[in-house]
């Protein structure tokens, strides 16, 4: 029902755990074989698993497991993840230019951000074929995420960072999951190199090259159309980093449809930061990517050579969307509003924000579109960000008053209302 193929040649790998074509180099995929699997089935399913108390059950990844790679229940190791809000934003939507907007909070997952969806899946079958260590590059969610479950599971967990180029409080929780942390010289992109080359049989590695992930993540359109009783939106806006969530949101999307769970397609519009956007540039320029030292503050999308553009570059064409990128100040501004809904995220996140309100100002999205932004990661993610922020002089920055009257201060506080 779901099999493992090339996303470029098609061919079949020889080795299950392989992360890279045999044959031509490209990333392996899951192909669903959508005619046989009927929507109103998995609708009527998830529908009953929603009052299941299985932890399965009340997952929201493994409550669409007819839909994911096959794996022993005794394997699965979850916690609870991928059920995240979809939350209405009128202060953002007002700040974007459009009537309504929602916000698919996938910082709101055990770890804080949207990798966990991904993670459970990796992990689990690592589990299965009796993986003892799980390995990764990353820019600090990865790791937080793989520590987690790799502990969950019994597993040893292996970080491989570019350590002054993470968020400190995302190195503090993978070391209190229990990870080894490897700090290396150079930034994330030097980090999966050295990953890529390690040998896939003798550890998991769990970047986004590995498709299981991928597969994880895409529950995220399942999610998301679910909360809105199947209607497929206009567009999806979502930050692009190493486009290992594009590629697996436009995957889940089109299955979706392909099962007859919606009737159509959103459009995916891919936001990158300025000083780290080679996939906006080649999408611009209308050729291939070609990798970039990559320099922002909003460091979980700081990745100069994205492993997964070619599937993303796919799948933004099939939605009909579009990708671009916006500065750091844009994304720092646009952070601050996704706050002013009671909502927050971290600075990669806002890029959505950030680029929707791009596209409403150049008229390639309506102000009537129906549009959700993604928001990717929690906003403790980047606390001393933020707090860089309130101390600046920007526009939404939020000064600590001090030796004030206090009685003075409420009373002017209720005459300027937010
Ligand atoms: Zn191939």
């Amino acid at each position: 029902m779901i099999a493992l193929r090339c996303a470029g040649c098609a061919e079949v790998p020889a080795e299950p755990d392989a992360l890279a074509c045999a044959a031509c180099g490209d990333l392996l995929a899951f192909e669903l074989d959508t005619d046989r699997v009927h929507a109103h089935a998995i609708e009527e399913i998830s529908r009953l698993r929603k009052a299941s108390a299985d932890p399965r059950d009340r997952s929201g990844v493994w409550r669409f497991r007819e839909l994911l790679p096959p794996v022993a229940d005794d394997a699965i190791t979850t916690l609870r993840e991928g059920d995240v809000p979809l939350i209405d934003a009128p202060r953002g939507a007002s700040y974007a230019g459009v009537d309504e907007l929602a916000y698919l909070h996938l910082g709101m997952n055990p770890t804080a951000s949207f990798k966990d969806a991904g993670m459970t899946v990796a992990i689990s079958h690592a589990r299965e074929r009796g993986a003892r260590a799980a390995v990764c590059a990353s820019t600090g969610n990865t790791a937080a995420s793989m520590a987690a479950y790799a502990a969950r599971a019994g597993m040893s967990a292996v970080v491989i960072a570019p350590v002054d180029g993470i968020s400190a409080a995302k190195v503090a929780q993978t070391l209190d999951y229990g990870a080894h942390v490897v700090a290396v010289e150079g930034d994330f992109d030097d980090a999966l190199r050295a990953v890529r080359a390690l040998d896939p049989a003798t550890v998991a590695v769990v970047n986004s090259v590995n498709p299981y992930r991928i597969e994880g993540q895409k529950t995220a359109a399942f999610v998301l159309l679910e909360q809105r009783r199947w209607e497929t939106p206009d567009w999806v806006v979502l930050p692009g980093g190493n486009l290992g969530n594009a590629s697996a949101l436009g995957k889940g999307f089109r299955e979706a449809r392909g099962i007859g769970l919606t009737a159509r397609l959103p459009r995916l519009a891919v936001v990158q930061a300025a000083g780290a956007a080679p996939f906006a540039r080649a999408w611009r320029e209308g050729r291939d990517l070609v990798p970039v030292r990559a320099e922002t503050d909003a460091t979980a999308i700081r990745i100069g050579a994205p492993a997964s553009w070619k599937k993303a570059r796919a799948e933004v064409r099939f939605s009909a969307g579009t990708v671009l990128d916006v500065t750091d100040a844009e994304i720092a501004e646009a952070r601050a509003i996704v706050g002013r809904d009671g909502v927050g995220c971290e600075p990669a996140s806002a890029a959505s924000l950030a680029g929707l309100r791009k596209l409403v100002a150049s008229g390639a999205v309506a102000p009537d579109a129906d549009v959700v932004c993604v928001l990717t990661g929690h906003v403790l993610k980047d606390t001393a960000y933020a707090a860089r922020y309130h101390a600046s002089e920007a526009p939404h920055a939020n000064a600590i008053a001090r030796g004030i009257d206090l009685a003075d201060y409420l009373n002017l506080v209720m005459l300027t209302r937010a």
